[in-house]
């Protein structure tokens, strides 16, 4: 655990219930929790140790305030953070993240609209700093972008590039400047509604790509307000204040959706959609190996393999280096899962 913090990369594992149907067709469940050692068990014997392990009965808000409120704090201080959800279809990834559908109960709220309510809290607070918040959500499929707050950006005029300072830009984005939550969620909820889905055999509505949805929050003040504040202290000081000085800066937060980790040929498909799976998978594959290159000291000093994939580079400098990573493996409980819940764990536990 303490080797996981001091690389910044941080793994989490949550396990949903059974679904109605589910329990209708009288699916059993093949996994448990041993949480005081945050390990999950596989069927019989196969144990897994990850940093939080959180099991069916786990609500949104405990999962928020356990592993997300301490990377919003880190937001405010001009570290960037990205959440990445993992797990094959239907075990529960849109759920923990959030998808901008307001109206479902509160206490169901996902990881996004919780996060960005706190951020709005704490910008209220501090009233000698001007705060902005901007949003943008892309999408990667078959290794190309998409602008899902601008379906009518050409894909070709998206582009990852880095600035001289290393930080990582897509030129042609569309960003929405949001003044309150309601802003974000509507983006957020829009933007969803064109995201990729593909009829597999596998399930209707697989999501075959990997969504970013991205909150930039700047924050400006004039050094002047520092000073003024410093002069009151010492009611001797006779220098000259007029100048003033202004400061910004800016944290990156990347809550990241990830493509079904189902294998291809799982899906039964040919042609097309066995493409789709192809590079799907080269996407997670390149993730898998940067994170798990970032949590190992020795490989942390030589080359992190960013340029193997576009999610890679694209969240380059928000993985890694100051920034703050967390991995939500998702799974489903059911015994039919077994396999690719196998699959899921041996992967997060890949990036530990
Ligand atoms: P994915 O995005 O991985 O395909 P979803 O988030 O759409 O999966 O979840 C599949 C189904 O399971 C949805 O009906 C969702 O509401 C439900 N679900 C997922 N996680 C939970 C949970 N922790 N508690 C209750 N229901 C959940
Ligand atoms: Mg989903």
């Amino acid at each position: 655990m303490a080797e996981s913090q001091e690389t910044n990369v941080r793994v989490a594992v949550r396990v949903r219930p059974l679904l109605p149907k589910e329990k209708l067709e009288g699916d059993e469940m093949c996994v448990r929790l041993n949480t005081n050692a945050a390990q999950l068990i596989l069927g019989k014997d196969r144990g897994f140790t990850f940093d939080d392990v959180f099991g069916t009965k786990t609500t949104q808000v405990e999962l928020y305030d356990t592993c997300v409120q301490s990377l919003v704090n880190k937001i405010f201080q001009g570290y960037n953070a990205t959440i990445f959800a993992y797990g094959q279809t239907g075990s529960g990834k849109t759920y923990t993240m959030g998808s901008g559908n307001m109206s479902i109960m509160e206490e169901e709220y996902g990881i996004i609209p919780r996060a960005l309510q706190v951020m709005f809290d704490i910008m209220k607070t501090k009233t000698n700093v001007d705060f902005s918040i901007k949003v943008s959500y892309i999408e990667i499929y078959k290794e190309e972008l998409q602008d899902l707050l601008d379906m009518q950006t050409p894909i070709k005029e998206l582009h990852v590039r880095e600035d001289d300072k290393g930080n990582t830009v897509i030129v042609g984005a569309r960003e929405v400047e949001c003044e309150s939550l309601d802003d974000v969620m509507s983006s957020l909820e829009s933007g969803s509604a064109m995201r990729h889905t593909g009829s597999t055999q596998m399930n209707e509505h697989s999501s075959r790509s990997h969504s970013i949805f991205t909150v930039v929050v700047g924050q400006k003040w004039t050094e002047d307000d520092v000073l003024a504040s410093k002069r009151k202290q010492s009611e001797s000081s006779n220098d000259i204040f007029d100048d003033e000085i202004s400061h910004y800066m800016s944290g990156k937060f990347h809550f990241v959706d990830l493509a079904g980790s189902e294998r291809a040929h799982r899906t039964g498909n040919v042609g097309d959609r066995f493409k789709e799976s192809v590079h799907i998978n080269s996407g997670l594959l390149a993730l898998g190996n940067v994170i798990s290159a970032l949590g190992d000291p020795k490989k942390k000093a030589q080359h992190i393999p960013y340029r193997e994939s576009k999610i890679t580079r694209l969240l380059k400098d928000s993985l890694g280096g100051n920034a703050n990573t967390l991995m939500i493996c998702c799974i489903s409980p059911s015994l039919s899962s077994f396999d690719e819940s196998l699959n899921a764990l041996k992967y997060a536990n890949r990036a530990r």
